[in-house]
């Protein structure tokens, strides 16, 4: 449930609805809106009526929660988040592109790519220097390497810079170095490293699973939430299903129907979901007329050398392509790009 302060509502009368609710067994988050202070409420439901929160002073009313999600649901919080990164920010009127290869390979490399999404308008670069193979002998990334070039790219071209995080050890090093640290679909239901990224105090791109329910994807972003760390930018990705034509079907249902079930920023990840460059462009395109906040797409310099999902890498020119033909959906959706 949320107890809804009054706009006149005092830091002590605030303070005085938190110690009842601790003392309560609930944990307590404090959810500020544009215009007033509304207090989500975790914990046993069947409780709540004899607390006799609505008596206390400032207190407006008290709305219970229907969703097994709270934190993160439209309920508690009716406005979008906003998350700023460097000079970007989801949730607003921008369109957010992320953009880079699949995996850090070299120095060459990499900056050929962030130079190329930068100039092409791109705000955030990705690259991932521990990477989830389903191989074992496949390119594992290059670890701290990887994260050390990721930050002199970022330097060199002003990027923000997001890469995916596999556990704690790999956590607490990339938060040296980068401006968002991913959870990719495999680890989307890793509760530890949810919680362990819900104690970081950078933002988490958080993808949804392969096989995961938008109930499940929503109730992993509560996780990080209920530690603290309100900064969660979702990420549709596609799921698995019987269609083998492409890698996964991107489900933009999703998409539109998470954007009316939560606050969070939400994207979409044309790369993965379809397997197929050719596929990159047209999905896009309809992850933003889906009412996306924006994407992430693999870009490499040389596709056909790329040691991880070249298939699905758009060239620097090819991407370039993309953001010019994006410009008419942002504009359609009164959107910025
Ligand atoms: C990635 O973005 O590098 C990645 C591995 O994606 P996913 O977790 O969506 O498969
Ligand atoms: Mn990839």
């Amino acid at each position: 449930m949320v107890v809804v302060m009054k706009l006149t509502a005092k830091p002590e009368e605030i303070a005085a609805v938190k110690r009842r609710l601790e003392e309560a067994g609930f944990q307590a988050h404090f959810i500020h809106g544009v215009k007033r202070l509304v207090i989500g409420a975790v914990g046993d439901r069947t409780v709540i009526n004899s607390l006799g929160l609505e008596a206390l002073p400032g207190v407006e009313k008290v709305v219970p929660i229907m969703k097994p999600y709270k934190l993160v649901s439209r309920e508690v919080k009716g406005e979008n988040s906003l998350i700023k990164v460097k000079d970007a920010v989801f949730g607003g009127r921008e369109l957010v592109v992320i953009a880079g290869p699949c995996a850090v390979e070299s120095r060459e490399q990499l900056f050929a790519a962030a130079q190329g999404v930068a100039a092409a308008g791109a705000k955030v670069l990705r690259g991932g220097a521990f990477k989830p193979r389903t191989s074992p002998y496949s390119f594992q990334g290059l670890g701290e390497q990887g994260l050390q070039l990721l930050a002199e790219a970022a330097q060199l071209t002003g990027l923000a810079v997001v890469t995916e995080v596999l556990d704690e050890p790999s956590l607490e090093m990339a938060l040296d170095y980068v401006d968002i640290v991913q959870v990719g679909a495999r680890n989307m239901q890793n509760f530890r490293l949810l919680q362990s990224v819900g104690r970081c105090n950078k933002p988490v791109l958080l993808k949804r699973g392969f096989s995961a329910t938008v109930d499940e994807w929503l109730m992993a972003a509560e996780y990080i939430l209920s530690e603290g760390n309100e900064q969660v930018i979702l990420c549709e990705r596609g799921i698995r299903t019987f269609e083998s034509a492409t890698r996964n079907t991107l489900d933009l249902s999703a998409v539109s129907l998470v954007k009316e079930l939560s606050h969070l920023p939400v994207i979409a990840d044309p790369s993965h979901a379809t397997g197929s460059r050719k596929l990159v462009i047209p999905m896009s395109k309809a992850a933003l007329a889906a009412g996306g906040d924006g994407l992430i797409v693999e870009v490499h310099p040389d596709p056909a050398r790329a040691l991880c999902d070249g298939p699905q890498s758009l060239s620097t020119e090819d991407f370039q392509q993309m953001m010019e033909e994006l410009q008419g959906i942002a504009a359609a959706m009164g959107r910025d790009l």
